[in-house]
């Protein structure tokens, strides 16, 4: 009986931490956590959306990473953006980018304009949490902007080097290249299949979409137009 009691009291007092969890997933900004429209309702929509100089929680997640010693960007001219997004089954997310002070705005009205419409995005975690691996990153069609690397196969910074770049769902829309041998090389590795831009499949950013339209309309250019390559999740500045 005592040991019934305690088992309910736990069960209470579990049922208690847990109506506790959702304002401290906001608070601690756990991106990737799921949240429901009544509990961002109750935390303040407008406070999901916006940027920040970066945290010192965030920049521990970062050193040595994405941000190593060196980089082509200070950390002073870098932000923190909290965004919410919904998934392609229509769940609300909470979402980070780490991107350059110069495309922070931008980032946060494109964001809240594709939440408002409900576009679908999968996931969006630094890519700190794949140890900074952009081919782990992609595969796991997660969205992300700044991360210190070069131009796969040049020794040339990437856009995303300095920040100004961003990367939507990325699996499905991949980046490749035809080589002069006839193969393809393709990005993520896994991608191969979502080459063939005719065919319908959930996450597919188009010329004209709203994801399209936005970043264009904010003054990036598309790598799906690019002519030597395509790179239909990057959008720069
Ligand atoms: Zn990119």
């Amino acid at each position: 009986m005592r040991r019934l009691l305690l088992f309910l009291v736990g069960v209470m007092m579990g049922s208690c931490v847990g109506a506790q969890t959702a304002p401290q997933a906001f608070r601690e900004w756990k991106a990737g956590t799921r949240v429901s429209l009544k509990a961002v309702q109750e935390y303040g929509l407008e406070r999901c959306f916006g940027s920040s100089e970066i945290p010192e929680s965030v920049y521990r997640r970062m050193r040595g990473k994405s941000f190593k010693e060196g980089t082509a960007v200070k950390l002073a001219d870098l932000r923190y953006v909290r965004v919410l997004h919904y998934d392609g089954g229509g769940h609300i997310l909470l979402g980070e980018l780490v991107c350059h002070r110069l495309i922070a705005t931008d980032l946060v009205e494109i964001f809240r304009t594709l939440f408002d419409a409900r576009y679908p995005i999968e996931r969006m975690v630094l890519i700190d949490d794949f140890n900074a691996d952009d081919e782990l990153s992609m595969r796991a069609n997660n969205t992300s902007a700044f991360c210190y690397r070069a131009v796969a196969g040049s020794g040339k910074l990437s856009a995303h080097a300095r920040g100004m770049a961003v990367d939507i769902n990325p699996l499905y829309n991949p980046y490749y290249k035809d080589r002069k041998d006839g193969t393809r090389e393709v990005r993520p590795s896994t991608a191969a299949r979502y080459c063939d831009r005719r065919k319908p499949f959930p996450y597919k950013l188009t010329r004209g979409d709203l994801c399209h339209r936005l970043f264009l309309q904010h003054g990036f250019q598309w790598g799906g137009s690019w002519r030597s390559c395509k790179d239909f999740q990057h959008f720069e500045k």
